[in-house]
C-alpha cells in the first residue's frame, strides 16, 4: 500500500482544523496565562468540542472517545498540536492519553469504571510516575522505587521526579519494583495510586526551563512513603510494569510526534510569512540564500516527518508494534522540531524571542522533546540494535 491511499478522516479533518484556527488559536494569549481565566476557557472549549462530536481521538467510543484508529489519529493531531493548548482541548493530553489507553488495554472492569470512564470524560486527570532523581530513566531496570506486599495490599516507597501533571491530578500510575529477584524486564509493576492515599507527597514542581507550571503544565517531584493501596490497584499482572509501559510509550511517543508536526507546519508558514515582508540590506529576507536553505531544509525535514509518522501509524493499525520506526521517528522528529523552530525564531530577529509570536514559547517546549519518552541517544541504539539483529540472522532489512 502506498501513502497516497492512506485517506484523511476529510470531514472530521476540516472541523478539527476550523475550530483551532477560529478558536485555539486566537485564544492562546489567554490560555498561557495559566490563571482562573484560562481555566474556565479551557472548559468552555472542551465543551464545545464535545458538542462537535471530536472529543478525546485517542480512544475509541467504547473507551468514551471518538477515535477511529492510530492513521485518522495521526493527521487529525497534525492540526490539534499546532497550538501547545490543543491537546487539552480535546481532550487527548499526555500523559492522561497514554494511561487511558493502558487502562483501556489493561485495565480490570472495576479499574475501568472507577478511573478510565472519568478520565477520558475530562472530569479528572492523572500521571505516569516512572522517573526517579537518583538513577537513569534512559535504564528503567534500576528503578529503586518498592512495592511490598502485606495482606490484600501494596505498601509503596519511592522518589520520583518529572511526574508530569501530578499537581491536581487524581491519581497516578506508579511504577514500582514488586520483585527485585526476577529477571531484569519482570521485576516491575505498574500500581494505580489515588492522590489523597496517606503518604503521597507531591512535592514541588520541578522547573523546567524556567517554567514550574500550574496544574497540567507541572513537572512534579513526589515521594511515596509507606503509602497502602489495595492489590486490587494492580494494573495487569504483577511483573507486567515493562511490558505495559512498552505499551504505552510506544504509542505515546507517536503521538508527541504527530503533534511535533502541527508545530513545525506552524514555525514554517511564520518563517515563509515573515521572510516575504521583512527587508534588510536592500531586499526582502526571502531572497537570502541563506533564509532560502532554511525553508528548503525545514520543508524537507518536516516532509519525512510526516512520510515515517504516517508510515508507523499505518503500521501500527494493522497490528504491528512498529518498534523500529517508533524510535526513528521519536529521535528524527525530535531534532527536526528543534531545528525548524529555532530557523523561525532566527528569521523573526529579536521578535522572534518575544511573545509577539508563539515561537518563544514553542521552542522552550521543543527542546525537552529530545529527552522525554526516551532521550535521542536511547532510540538510535533501538534502532540500529534492531537493524543490527535482523542482518545478523541473514535477514537484511525490508524497508516496506
Ligand atoms: C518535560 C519532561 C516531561 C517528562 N514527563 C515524565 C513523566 O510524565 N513521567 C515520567 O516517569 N518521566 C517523565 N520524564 C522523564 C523522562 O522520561 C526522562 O528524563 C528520560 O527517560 C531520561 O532519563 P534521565 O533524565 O534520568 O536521563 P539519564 O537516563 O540519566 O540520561 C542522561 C543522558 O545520558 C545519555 N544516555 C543515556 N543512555 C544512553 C545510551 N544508551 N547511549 C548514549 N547516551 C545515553 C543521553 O544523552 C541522556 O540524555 C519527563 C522528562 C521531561 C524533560
Amino acid at each position: 500500500m502506498t501513502v497516497t491511499d492512506w485517506a484523511p478522516p476529510t470531514e472530521r479533518l476540516a472541523q478539527v482544523r476550523a475550530f483551532m484556527d477560529e478558536r485555539v488559536l486566537p485564544n492562546e494569549p489567554i490560555l498561557d496565562r495559566e490563571d482562573e481565566t484560562a481555566d474556565a476557557l479551557v472548559a468552555d472549549l472542551r465543551d464545545e468540542v464535545r458538542a462537535l462530536g471530536l472529543w478525546a481521538p485517542h480512544v475509541p467510543p467504547e473507551a468514551g472517545g471518538t477515535g477511529t484508529g492510530f492513521l485518522d489519529y495521526a493527521y487529525l493531531n497534525e492540526h490539534i498540536g499546532r497550538s501547545l493548548w490543543g491537546q487539552l482541548v480535546f481532550g487527548c493530553q499526555a500523559p492522561d492519553a497514554g494511561n487511558a489507553e493502558i487502562l483501556h488495554l489493561f485495565g480490570s472492569d472495576e479499574q475501568k469504571d472507577r478511573w478510565l470512564r472519568p478520565l477520558v470524560a475530562g472530569e479528572i486527570r492523572s500521571f505516569f510516575s516512572m522517573t526517579e532523581p537518583e538513577v537513569p530513566g534512559s535504564d528503567p531496570t534500576t528503578l529503586r522505587t518498592r512495592a511490598l506486599r502485606d495482606g490484600d495490599d501494596w505498601v509503596i516507597d519511592g522518589h520520583k521526579w518529572f511526574s508530569s501533571g501530578a499537581e491536581g491530578a487524581a491519581f497516578g500510575i506508579v511504577m514500582a519494583v514488586t520483585d527485585p529477584d526476577a529477571p531484569p524486564h519482570a521485576r516491575a509493576t505498574q500500581i494505580i495510586v489515588p492522590v489523597d492515599t496517606p503518604g503521597v507527597e507531591i512535592v514541588r514542581p520541578v522547573p523546567v526551563l524556567g517554567h514550574a507550571g500550574r496544574g497540567w503544565t507541572t513537572h512534579c517531584e513526589v515521594r511515596y512513603t509507606d503509602v497502602r493501596v489495595p492489590a486490587g490497584n494492580t494494573l495487569g499482572g504483577e511483573g507486567s510494569g515493562f511490558m505495559i509501559a512498552q505499551k504505552r510509550l510506544g504509542p505515546g511517543r507517536i503521538h508527541h510526534v504527530m503533534r511535533w508536526l502541527g508545530q513545525m507546519e506552524r514555525a514554517f508558514a511564520l518563517m515563509c510569512t515573515y521572510a516575504l515582508e521583512r527587508e534588510a540590506f536592500g531586499g526582502r529576507l526571502s531572497e537570502k540564500q541563506t533564509v532560502q536553505n532554511w525553508i528548503a531544509d525545514s520543508y524537507a525535514q518536516i516532509q519525512a516527518c510526516r512520510l515515517l509518522t504516517l508510515d508507523a501509524a499505518h503500521k501500527i493499525d494493522g497490528g504491528d508494534e512498529a518498534r523500529v520506526e517508533i524510535s526513528a521517528i521519536k529521535f528524527f522528529a525530535a531534532q527536526a522540531l528543534q531545528d525548524v523552530i529555532d530557523r523561525a525564531v532566527q528569521v523573526h530577529g529579536a521578535r522572534g524571542l518575544t511573545d509577539e509570536t508563539p515561537l518563544g514559547h514553542m521552542l522552550t517546549a521543543a527542546r525537552a522533546g529530545r529527552i522525554y519518552d526516551g532521550p535521542d541517544e536511547v532510540h538510535r541504539m533501538v534502532v540500529a540494535r534492531r537493524v543490527l539483529k535482523s542482518f545478523a540472522n541473514g535477514d537484511g532489512w525490508d524497508f516496506r
